[in-house]
């Protein structure tokens, strides 16, 4: 691909969640030289830009502008003059209330080439992500997306609330702070006080929180929940709809599982309409062992390789590549996974299981490997934080076991955001392991009032060992399973 040198291209980066960027915006961040981002740009997209190009920090805190517009504009003619490929990453669509207009005039009178690559607004994506159709058939003829900043340092004096008032539906951006005027404003140029209204905070990023109500109620609802910018407001009939998203609407679940192993889980909980908080107990890193010792381990290649989680599985296929191994180390082993996850884990690196017992548990491995043929010798792939029961186990059946440390974990502290979004009330806490649950305990985080629920029975006699009772377990040890098992608590409590 070429691409013409000195331009600069106005790339609209979507609402936050990164994979709500063009296909056109991606293309041109990852070929940019120099990135000129704002403050409502995702940590998820600032990841993506070439580690080698320029980043240039636009953010404009309410009264700290860091950059000013005109110098905004400066930089970017600048740099385009100067032959950089120049991506102006702006947050939502560049020309919605993003001063993108006035970036590409800029680029205009200084005759430089300006693409512009439009984006998925917050203003239609923001309501859109709890539900909210900004037009809908029979209630919504159109609407109107609007900036609650009037007055003196905004670029207009007054709005014309009447106008306003007769809107189907009318979207505000910029209006957090503005909010109760807003709806006074609209009630006074005769719009119903039980319009629904609704906020959303956050929207498309994790920690995403939205209030519905009212004309009347919403401002005050809205403090109370303490919803911060940004925010988007919809106000009209509309905003009534979708409050209801599936089987677990409304219900605030915190995910403990490491950020490394968290995506899938907090993805499908919140496609089931649950508030997701992020709340890594546990990092897990590589802990690749010295080829020397892996050799020693292999050499004579053991009976049976086996892991109990994900992490082991993958991490050992990791070690034998640093190793300079492949599987013809492993010839003659039999593979083993706990349960499905670790298997797959295992076969994504190339390594086909032969043994995941029928119950995902140490105790159920220990059983199985010990009917299917003599005991042999075992290297078990495993953590720092590894238990005792699976070599104890096997030994106990004849096996000579070889623990080879792959992967590390160590426990880590909530973020602020994390630990004020779980004080404010939770209604579910997953936990996916032994050590999130005692890490979440050390970490002085409530452990009566929510609903724990545990991935299987080890993770559930863990959690009792730091006193946190589970009130209910996982049947299929897995992320699918903990959902399900989340779902079926939900629907008990709600028929009860
Ligand atoms: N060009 C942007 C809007 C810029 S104005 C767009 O098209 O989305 C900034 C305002 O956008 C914020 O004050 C807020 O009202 C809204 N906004 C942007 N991102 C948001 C998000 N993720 N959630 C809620 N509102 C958001």
């Amino acid at each position: 691909m070429t691409w013409r040198s000195g331009s600069v291209y106005l790339v609209g980066a979507g609402p936050g969640d990164p994979g709500l960027i063009t296909r056109r915006g991606h293309e041109l961040l990852r070929a940019a030289t120099v990135v000129v981002h704002d403050r409502l740009v995702g940590d998820g997209l600032l990841a993506e830009i070439p580690p080698d190009a320029e980043r240039i920090d636009a953010s404009k805190a309410p009264h700290d502008h860091t950059l000013t517009q005109e110098q905004i504009n400066a930089v970017l003619v600048e740099r385009a003059l100067a032959g950089e490929i120049v991506v102006r990453l702006k947050g939502g669509d560049p020309f919605v209330f993003g001063r993108g207009s006035e970036e590409a005039e800029a680029c205009r009178r200084a005759g430089v080439p300006c693409e512009i690559v439009p984006g998925v607004t917050s203003a239609i994506a923001g309501p859109a992500s709890v539900g909210i159709p900004v037009t809908a058939r029979g209630l919504a003829r159109g609407c109107a997306i609007i900036t609650a900043r009037t007055g003196a340092s905004a670029a207009f004096d007054t709005h014309d609330w009447s106008a306003f008032a007769q809107m189907d539906a009318l979207v505000v951006l910029m209006g957090r702070a503005e909010l109760a005027e807003v709806c006074d404003e609209l009630i006074r140029a005769g719009r119903a006080p039980d319009t629904p209204a609704a906020i959303v905070e956050r929207a498309t990023l994790p920690g995403e929180r939205s209030v519905r109500g009212t004309l009347a109620t919403l401002p005050d609802r809205a403090d109370r929940a303490e919803i911060e910018s940004p925010a988007v407001v919809v106000i009209g009939e509309v905003a009534a709809i979708g409050e209801s998203r599936g089987p677990l609407a409304g219900v605030r679940v915190v995910v403990t599982r490491p950020r490394s192993a968290s995506a899938e889980l907090h993805a499908c909980v919140r496609a089931l309409g649950a508030d997701v908080i992020d709340c890594p107990m546990i990092e897990i890193r590589d802990a690749i062992p010295d080829p020397a010792r892996l050799r020693r381990a292999l050499e004579p290649a053991p009976s049976w390789v086996v892991a109990t989680s994900r992490h082991g599985a993958a991490a050992f296929a990791r070690s034998l590549r640093a190793a300079r191994l492949d599987a013809r180390a492993l010839a003659g082993a039999r593979l083993a996974a706990v349960g499905p996850t670790t298997q797959a884990a295992f076969e994504a690196a190339g390594l086909m299981v032969d043994l995941v017992p029928g119950v995902h548990r140490a105790s159920g491995l220990i059983e199985a490997m010990a009917r299917s043929g003599p005991p042999g010798r075992v290297l078990f792939a495993a953590g720092t934080l590894a238990r005792d029961e699976l070599a104890d186990g096997l030994r106990g059946c004849g096996f000579e076991i070889d623990v080879v440390t792959v992967y590390e974990t160590t426990f880590i502290h909530p973020t602020e955001h994390a630990r004020r979004e779980i004080e404010r009330g939770v209604d579910a806490v997953l936990l996916a392991s032994p050590s999130a649950a005692r890490s979440w305990a050390e970490a002085g985080l409530p452990t009566e009032g929510p609903r724990f629920v545990a991935i299987g029975p080890t993770t559930a006699q863990g959690a009792a060992a730091c006193g946190i009772a589970c009130a209910a377990t996982a049947e299929s040890h897995s992320d699918a399973g903990l959902v399900e098992t989340l779902i079926a608590m939900r629907s008990r409590e709600a028929a009860a």
